[in-house]
């Protein structure tokens, strides 16, 4: 596949596009994809297009030992509807293991730590020998992704980085999902926008933003793995 993509034009170009269009026109380009699936109503909103188009890709989902026990019963519904390749990426160091080097609970004292161990450095093992990596990330869930191209180069793993919903609004995702019957984390509905590690995610609250539930209490807003 072609390394040398003028990413901004095309950026440009799908500011306006639908994301559907964005998927079907990156599966005509070849290639070798992988989702990054963190089960939430994104995620399975670009699964079931990406599918639908024929793009030919796989799905990871970095597994750190700490999701919700929901989100590990969903992977079974969904892996079972989306016959696709699924990677479960696990971190180096098992709980026990990080605990014994790093002390008890490590996300309580230095979830920084935490999450370059369990998610950052798992990260490169999921994208290496791809074209590309898809995310679910949209501009309007925090301000640390306000300015998300729809494509770019990630230089820091070394291939191209699409977010087909950069410009999308919850209502829009949330509307599909419905239209469409397409599978929708059962936590989404009980107060859960945005849905991570159990121990550092709880319901928002009436007017907070969509990702106030993750790192309460921290000056974090990312785990890391987007930059
Ligand atoms: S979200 Fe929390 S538990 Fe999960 S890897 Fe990050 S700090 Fe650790």
């Amino acid at each position: 596949m072609d390394k040398a993509l003028d990413v901004d034009a095309y950026a440009a170009r799908w500011e306006t596009a639908h994301p559907r269009d964005i998927l079907a026109e990156v599966a005509g380009w070849g290639g070798h994809w992988t989702l990054a699936m963190s089960f939430q109503r994104e995620d399975t909103v670009i699964l079931h297009w990406a599918t639908m188009v024929g793009l030919s890709f796989d799905v990871f989902w970095l597994d750190t030992d700490l999701l919700f026990s929901e989100t590990y019963a969903f992977y079974e519904t969904v892996q079972s509807r989306y016959p696709v390749l699924w990677r479960r990426i696990r971190p180096a160091l098992s709980l026990t293991d990080q605990a014994a080097q790093y002390g008890e609970a490590l996300w309580q004292r230095d979830p920084h730590s935490c999450c370059f161990r369990r998610k950052v450095e798992p990260l490169f093992e999921a994208l290496a020998g791809y074209d590309g990596w898809i995310t679910g990330i949209r501009r309007e869930q925090s301000p640390t992704r306000a300015q998300a191209p729809i494509i770019s180069w990630d230089d820091r793993h070394g291939l191209y980085k699409l977010n087909p919903l950069a410009t999308w609004t919850t209502g829009q995702v949330q509307a599909v999902t419905e239209d469409e019957g397409i599978p929708v984390h059962p936590l989404h509905s009980q107060g859960y926008p945005s849905l991570g590690c159990a121990p550092c995610t709880r319901p928002t609250r009436p007017g907070e933003s969509l990702r106030a539930g993750r790192w309460e209490g921290w000056d974090k807003f990312e785990c890391g793995i987007h930059q």
